[in-house]
């Protein structure tokens, strides 16, 4: 068994990875593609890597719980606000297939072109650069939004930008993965336990 596949088995265990959608993003994704260039190697060990200016790319146990917690479907238009590697972005990509959209932000213009270069075949994938605490109110309403940065709690403009009965997945800076549903215009929340990631920063980089 590869490396990759040892690490699919792993998480299907723990109960991190269960829809077959989801574990084949998985299979298909190569994780090794958007790790820098000496972390290769390590691609299908279960951690964050560092990417350039500070950030990492997400432990693939984070990207698995929070993938299944978007309960993503085909076709659907989604947001993500902190592109990073692209790599959670192919993964989402793979899941709504071509009828889907997937619109992706990030404020680093390094990461933003590492990205672009990453997800170069991902034909249904838009880069953004800049700010993505605002959203993207003129691509809006999102059938799901994820931030894979901590947020000061549930960041309400991203909220107002959910379709109804959409879902927000959104790790807060006091430690709480928040999956936020929208419910005649009221949040239901749920908390996915502690998970730690880098902050959001406001403005461009
Ligand atoms: N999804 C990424 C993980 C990225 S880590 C991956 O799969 O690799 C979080 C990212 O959020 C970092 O790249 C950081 O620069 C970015 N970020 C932080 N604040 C942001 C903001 N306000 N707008 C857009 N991106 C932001």
């Amino acid at each position: 068994m590869s490396s990759k596949e040892a690490l699919i088995e792993k998480h299907k265990r723990q109960g991190a990875l269960k829809t077959p959608d989801v574990i084949r993003a998985f299979e298909r994704v190569p994780r090794e593609k958007f790790v820098a260039k000496d972390y290769q190697h390590y691609a299908y060990i279960d951690e964050p890597l560092p990417l350039f200016s500070g950030q990492t790319i997400s432990q693939p146990y984070t990207v698995a719980i929070m993938t299944e917690a978007l309960e993503l479907s085909q076709s659907q238009k989604v947001l993500e606000i902190g592109t990073g590697s692209g790599y959670q972005a192919a993964i989402i990509s793979e899941i709504i297939g071509p009828r889907g959209r997937l619109y992706t932000i990030e404020r680093i213009p390094k990461l933003h072109e590492f990205a672009t270069e990453n997800l170069a075949h991902y034909d249904n994938v838009t880069l953004v650069l800049g700010d993505g605490i605002k959203g993207l109110p003129d691509k809006e309403p999102f059938d799901r939004i994820i931030v894979t940065a901590a947020a000061d709690g549930l960041p309400q403009e991203l909220f107002d930008q959910l379709r109804e009965n959409g879902k927000i997945v959104v790790p807060t800076t006091d430690h709480k993965l928040l999956v936020v549903t929208k419910v005649k215009d009221v949040p239901i929340v749920q908390n996915l336990g502690s998970f730690v990631f880098v902050p959001l920063v406001e403005g461009e980089g």
